[in-house]
């Protein structure tokens, strides 16, 4: 039985057997419930790559240090430990600031198609080792100004398109494409053809860490994080995000977005 880390399903969960007079008292022990799951949580998710980190080192200081390669070996894998923890915690910050309201976005008019762009060069090497496509499903793309926190738009991108590299398939291909919505929207859809998600665990993926594969997801680093981010930072925008997935098929990622005034009366979207 998977434990619950989502605050709105706990409230709902609450309201459901508690009277008006018991609300209060429900609330707050649901509040202490939920205090404790995440803490639980996050020293669960510290731990494994301390370990990591502490066992090179005892190992090194052992002995293994004497050899050349086995040294930087070592050394290497311990600091890829360090730069697990490095994300990891700058995740817990930020979603810390997103879930206690202290997070005041920045709103600007920018071009989401060149955001997107930016995305695509910074995750080009790690798209490469697994010979996955980042590509515009209409190349011929123009830009499309759009109104948002545009570092915090840009933070939800990536964690969408580091997903679809790091649970697609190799040789697979991550589409984006910006669909015309109304005269005021946009619709962003990232599209994968990797592992998916089946329709049981679907519903419980931007819970913060909850992973459908444990084991999988580990191995291929990550906080559990990364979706729970992506719904604050939507939510923070008063914008929608959508899920389809089908398992072993792929998946598709889409959210709204408001029209930037300078665009209104260009054609814009594809
Ligand atoms: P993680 O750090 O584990 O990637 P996320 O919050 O980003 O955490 O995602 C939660 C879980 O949702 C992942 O562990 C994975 O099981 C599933 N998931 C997210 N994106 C995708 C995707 N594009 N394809 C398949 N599974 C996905």
């Amino acid at each position: 039985q998977p434990i619950t880390t989502d605050m709105e399903a706990l409230t709902r969960e609450v309201r459901k057997f508690a009277t008006d007079k018991k609300v209060e008292i429900e609330m707050l022990k649901v509040r202490e419930k939920y205090r404790r799951e995440f803490l639980g949580n996050v020293s669960h998710e510290l731990k494994t790559p301390l370990f990591t980190v502490q066992g090179y080192l005892s190992t090194l200081l052992d002995g293994a240090m004497e050899d050349k390669t086995i040294r930087k070996k070592y050394l290497k894998r311990a600091e890829k430990g360090v730069e697990r923890l490095i994300y990891i915690v700058e995740d817990l910050d930020m979603i810390t600031k997103l879930e206690s309201g202290d997070l005041n976005l920045e709103i600007s008019e920018f071009d989401i198609v060149e955001l997107i762009q930016n995305v695509f060069d910074l995750l080009e090497m790690k798209a490469d080792k697994k010979k996955i496509t980042l590509a515009f499903e209409n190349y011929h793309i123009q830009p499309i100004f759009v109104k948002g926190d545009q570092d915090k738009l840009q933070q939800l991108v990536e964690n969408l398109i580091v997903n679809s590299i790091k649970y697609g398939k190799e040789g697979g291909t991550t589409e984006v494409s910006i669909i015309n919505l109304t005269k005021r929207k946009v619709l962003v859809r990232i599209t994968d053809n990797g592992e998916g998600i089946d329709q049981q665990n679907l519903p419980r993926i931007f819970e913060r860490f909850y992973r459908v594969d444990k084991s999988g997801a580990r191995s291929e680093g990550g906080s559990g994080l990364g979706l729970a981010i992506v719904k604050h930072i939507i939510e923070a925008h008063k914008e929608k995000i959508y899920v389809e997935s089908e398992f072993g098929i792929g998946s598709e990622f889409s959210f709204t977005l408001h029209k930037a005034k300078l665009n209104l009366n260009t054609s814009g979207a594809v």
